[in-house]
């Protein structure tokens, strides 16, 4: 057998080994170390690299060149025959992603045909594409039913091997292109596939398979799962997150979207009543402001300034006074940056575009307008003062 022996090829549980160091080369990062077999499984076939120890030394990557395993070690191990140790806790989580992944794979098929085109195995969820983007939430469960119905059944998971001749007859998943001897996995009377990667042995090592959500590509659909552990953890992670939310409306969890909706929908209503509130206060301040407003020419202006709280007062205001006969509002707000408000009862005889901008050309900021009503913004507020008496001379009205 030319390149390294993989042992995980014929025995995934190995976590410990002895090999030969047959070439150590340094690397931009470390160390590359090749031996004459390895268990370390290197990344391939959506499935992550293996990480653990060679001679007491971190291997931070494995990676496969032709035909040999390749680890990446910070430090160059001593010794001609080095001890390995695969770090289990990650090797395990991802058999369970795995051998899940063919299991949920082979359901999608049984369910309704759907074929998946690829697999992902990511460091906290794993994804696979199927090739049709005409399945929802129903057809997913039902897979996943199924899937969880095979983890039960405990079922036998086998790796053998074949010749490609051979192994092109049989009723594979997909086919395969592999020359020479192929590794063939199966999960007993459910999944024949031809695949490279570690596998638990028997599927209830697998634990529960959980689809988490799925989107719609074009032409496809992108399926997230876990298995096992993750399982686990995600719908422990979502219990806590469930109960955090319930405790806040003092309610059980599944009182949750209900209240949320009702929730909402009061503070709706409470800002349109807040709204409605707003405008009336706003429409009776212009009133309070255009009574005691003084009148020249005819012409009754109001002149006033608001915090910067009350801007969106301040402009309804301004539209108020002009829905008055031969009236002008001269508004600004307070605010880094200030903002102004020009208006006049339509069709009077200003412009109040024009005065707007004649008046931040002079006191800074910018802004413009129509004839009957401008608005400006950008102002240092210290000359807000200085902007409205600049305003209130243009009119020419004194
Ligand atoms: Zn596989």
């Amino acid at each position: 057998m030319s390149g390294t022996e993989r042992l995980y090829y014929t025995d995934c549980y190995l976590r410990e080994f002895e090999a030969r160091i047959l070439k150590v080369e340094q690397a931009p990062k470390g160390y590359r170390v090749v031996l004459d077999r390895t268990a370390f499984y290197p990344e391939s076939g959506g499935q992550p690299s293996d990480r653990g120890t060679l001679a007491g030394c971190e291997v931070v990557d494995v990676v496969e060149q032709n035909d040999e395993i390749v680890h990446l070690l910070a430090q160059a191990p001593s010794g001609e025959m080095v001890k390995g140790t695969v770090d289990w806790t990650r090797r395990f989580e991802h058999m369970q992603q795995h051998t899940g992944q063919h299991v949920l794979s082979a359901a999608f098929e049984k369910v309704g045909g759907y074929k998946t085109v690829s697999f992902h195995l990511g460091a906290e969820a794993s994804t696979i594409d199927l090739d049709s983007d005409r399945l929802g939430a129903r057809q997913i469960e039902e897979a996943e039913d199924l899937a969880n119905q095979v983890v039960f059944e405990n079922r036998e998971v086998r790796i053998f091997f074949r010749p490609a001749t051979e192994a092109s007859q049989m009723d594979l998943r997909k086919p395969t292109f592999r020359e020479g001897d192929v590794r063939l996995v199966e999960v007993s009377d459910f999944d024949l596939s031809a695949c490279g990667g570690t596998h638990v042995s028997r599927t209830g090592a697998v634990g529960a398979i959980l689809a988490r959500k799925f989107e719609r590509l074009k032409g496809s659909t992108r399926v997230e799962f876990v298995c096992g552990g993750r399982a686990l953890r995600g719908a422990r992670e979502d219990f806590r997150t469930l109960s955090d939310a319930a405790r806040l409306f003092s309610a059980a969890p599944a009182k949750l979207p209900e209240l949320i909706r009702k929730q909402s929908d009061e503070l709706r209503a409470a800002l349109r009543a807040h709204e409605k509130g707003m405008e009336r206060w706003a429409e009776l301040r212009a009133a309070e402001l255009w009574q005691g407003a003084p009148e020249r020419n005819g012409k009754r202006i109001v002149r006033a300034i608001f915090p910067v709280e009350e801007a969106r007062e301040a402009k309804i205001i301004a539209h108020e006074v002009a829905k008055r006969p031969s009236s002008i509002a001269l508004v600004g707000v307070r605010g880094k940056p200030a903002a102004l408000f020009f208006a006049q009862t339509p069709g009077g005889s200003l412009d109040m575009g024009a005065i707007l901008k004649q008046t931040v050309a002079k006191c800074g900021g910018k802004g413009g307008g129509a004839k009957d009503f401008a608005q400006g913004g950008g102002l240092d507020e210290a000359r807000l003062e200085e902007a409205l008496n600049l305003a209130e001379s243009i009119l020419g009205l004194a």
